[in-house]
């Protein structure tokens, strides 16, 4: 069974479609998506690369480390997707342009080493300290 959405940046430029099936939805508290967002910490979705198709593609991209290039809208400024150099099979977009957000639940937190002290841990959810390689980084 499969669960197509759609989403996009606020102004509409950028579209896409993904099907939720197993897909793992994370809240990442690091320094990067904190500053990019300029929100407490990000929302992300990681389903299968084929899973996430754009209808139409924002043009914006920008690298803050080796690892990756995020994709935002140029004309509204939306952080839309990570793309990891070394996780191709995988896309990971901002769960938060979905349509309808509400359809994602949140399966672990990373980086919760610079969580902000007025944002509590979520109730049985995986707790990481660092990474994305979540099963090799260190739960606390
Ligand atoms: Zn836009
Ligand atoms: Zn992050």
């Amino acid at each position: 069974m499969t669960a197509l959405l759609q989403g996009g940046c606020r102004c509409g430029v950028a579209r896409y479609e993904v099907d939720l099936s197993n897909s793992f939805t994370l809240n990442c508290h690091c320094i990067d998506c904190q500053k990019h967002l300029g929100a407490p910490y990000s929302v992300f979705t990681i389903v299968q690369a084929n899973q996430f198709k754009w209808l139409s593609k924002p043009n914006g991209n920008i690298a803050f480390s080796d690892l990756a290039t995020r994709s935002f809208c140029d004309k509204c400024g939306t952080y839309l997707k990570w793309e990891g150099k070394n996780e191709s099979d995988k896309a990971e977009f901002n769960a938060m342009t979905l349509d309808n957000s509400i359809e994602v639940t949140v399966d672990a937190e990373i980086f919760t080493r610079s969580r902000l002290n007025w944002i509590k841990a979520l109730d049985n959810v995986p707790q990481y300290e660092a990474g994305r390689n979540i099963p090799a980084s260190k739960p606390v």
